[in-house]
């Protein structure tokens, strides 16, 4: 039932209030596991490496015991297990297992630089870490700097005893002795990383309930069309990383729960990607807005190959009109697409398409799901607007993040007392309460659905000798959404150019943060009288820039 009373311009769901299940994460995701043991799970879609309900639901119980067996590890409940892996079918187990051992759960891209995971494990406190092998040596870098760092888990690979070095498949072969803790629905599951409305990225605390609430909104009726049966014969195909929250809760634990069968790639590559469409058939599609453009207009996705597909979901930045129409023209005529939008701090979806195709509400990002509240406030005076006028979106409901982790400033921030959601990003709702996003008010860039914090970028240009001020913004691009571009003030008599800037954001981040939208030297940043940042100014100062 509402924990708020509503009034003034505050928007309900549409829909009836849900039930949310008050099991944990692991246990939810499980709860009908037995109905479907021997149907298949988790499938790599480059190397074929399956595994079907039963063998996960076997590997998840040994995992969760060892977790709390290693005794060099002396792992206790609310300790945090860092993953860094690809999406690989052994991520689910892990998981799994970490979440029934009572572990909270960081990830990290395993494609950022040592420094990249260091910052985020260091904030997260990671105790643990699950990798592959080629990415010990990461674990060694985080061993030599981080006090309580005790040890690693290698998916693969073999035991290194003396440096802590467990290998998953003789971890799970035996069946340890251990008692495992009891999971309240209070209990944090995960820490993922956002930037949120400002700063550098912090860790957000989301519950076991918060997951789990998500997870029975999105699967509520008006929002799932497919009976449970139907379900499990379904082949699921995505790329978004599962160490990304659309990604985690959107696809992974979404698709285990209703039992389908889902087919992931560790990374993307055209060929993979077309072979897994032609092998598996996939009837529903994960997407973000950059793979939906490569599905629309690659010339080797043939209309044959897309056939089987019924449905898509594309999120976690805008997908346009014009680029849904242009998908769309290449499916079958009667393919369902929906998008969802959501934020990390609402694990993750706020808003979502319901299964009642109409053409009209193309380009909203969809209704309200249930058990949900929303309103829109004035970007100029606070004020809470009405129908049809643009604003800033806030959300309220049971997925809402407890808040950042130690960052009490950044949690009150962005939560305030009454439990709203200040999301940064403006739009507006119509008469039929659907909703459309039109801009964003935060700093955050997104290349490709990834995050991109200004601040982290400029905290690394401001190391470099010679620079006096920079700010970073996002600059609009057609495949990649946006690209981050650095305005810099050099110092009198600096001999810095250009490309010295580019190539130290090269050395230090993962890929999608180089700054591909150029760097542009000016004089002066321009600032408020606090020394903020005026980003808008920036942003119209030149869009076209010299890269
Ligand atoms: P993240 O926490 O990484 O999921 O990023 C959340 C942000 O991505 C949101 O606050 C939006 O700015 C953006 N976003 C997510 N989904 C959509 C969407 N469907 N349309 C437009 N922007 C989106």
């Amino acid at each position: 039932k509402c924990m708020w009373s509503s009034s003034g311009n505050i928007v309900r769901s549409s829909y009836p209030d849900i039930e949310i299940s008050k099991l944990s994460l692991s246990n939810y995701l499980l709860e009908n596991v037995k109905d479907y043991v021997d149907k298949p799970a988790v499938t790599c879609g480059a190397s074929g490496r399956t595994y079907n309900y039963g063998e996960v639901q076997f590997m998840t119980d040994r995992l969760a015991k060892a977790f709390r067996a290693i005794r060099a590890c002396n792992l206790r409940k609310n300790d945090t297990l860092g993953i860094l892996l690809p999406n690989m079918p052994e991520f689910t187990p892990v998981v799994l297992g970490a979440n029934k051992a009572g572990l909270k759960i960081t990830f990290a891209n395993p494609l950022y630089t040592p420094e990249e995971i260091l910052r985020q494990f260091e904030v997260a406190k990671v105790k643990i870490m699950v990798t592959i092998p080629s990415l010990l040596p990461v674990s060694n870098f985080l061993k030599a700097k981080m006090e309580g760092y005790r040890g690693t888990i290698c998916i693969g690979g073999k035991d290194d005893l003396d440096n802590n070095v467990f290998n998953f498949e003789s971890l799970i072969k035996t069946d340890h002795i251990a008692d495992l803790p009891t999971i309240s629905p209070k209990d944090i599951a995960i820490i993922p990383f956002s930037s949120g409305t400002s700063g550098l990225p912090k860790g957000v605390l989301l519950t076991n309930e918060n997951c789990v609430a998500n997870l029975c909104q999105i699967t509520s009726p008006p929002f799932n069309r497919y009976a449970h049966e139907e379900c499990e014969n379904k082949n699921v195909l995505s790329i978004p990383p599962f160490f990304h929250i659309y990604g985690f809760n959107g696809i992974l634990n979404l698709t285990l729960r209703n039992g389908a069968h889902l087919i992931s790639l560790p990374k993307f590559s055209p060929e993979d990607y077309i072979r897994s469409l032609v092998t598996y058939e996939p009837s529903v599609l994960f997407l973000v807005p950059s793979l939906m453009l490569f599905l629309a207009s690659h010339p080797s996705v043939t209309k044959k190959m897309l056939e089987p597909v019924a449905e898509v979901l594309v999120g976690a930045a805008a997908a346009t009109v014009q680029l849904q129409e242009k998908f769309r023209s290449k499916c079958v005529e009667n393919i369902v697409i929906r998008q969802g939008y959501g934020m990390t701090e609402a694990s993750p979806v706020t808003l979502l398409t319901p299964f009642k195709p109409d053409e009209s509400k193309l380009g909203s990002t969809g209704q309200l799901l249930p058990n949900m509240e929303a309103r829109i406030v004035s970007t100029e005076d606070g004020t809470v607007l009405g129908m049809n006028e643009t604003g800033e979106l806030q959300f309220r409901g049971p997925q809402v993040m407890k808040g950042y982790l130690n960052n009490e400033a950044a949690t009150k921030d962005t939560l305030d007392e009454d439990g709203w959601l200040k999301t940064g990003d403006i739009g507006y709702y119509d008469s039929d309460y659907y909703f459309y996003i039109v801009d964003r008010c935060k700093e955050l860039i997104k290349v490709k659905g990834n995050q991109v914090s200004p601040t982290e970028l400029e905290n690394i240009i401001a190391e470099i000798d010679g620079i006096a001020d920079v700010a970073v913004v996002g600059i609009p691009d057609d495949l990649a959404g946006e690209l981050p571009r650095a305005y810099v003030v050099l110092k009198h008599n600096s001999k810095l150019n250009k490309h010295d800037i580019i190539s130290y954001i090269q050395q230090k981040c993962i890929k999608y943060k180089w700054l591909e939208g150029g760097v542009k030297i000016v004089k002066a940043i321009p600032r408020n009288h606090s020394g903020k940042i005026l980003r808008n100014e920036l942003r119209s100062l030149d869009q076209k820039g010299d890269k």
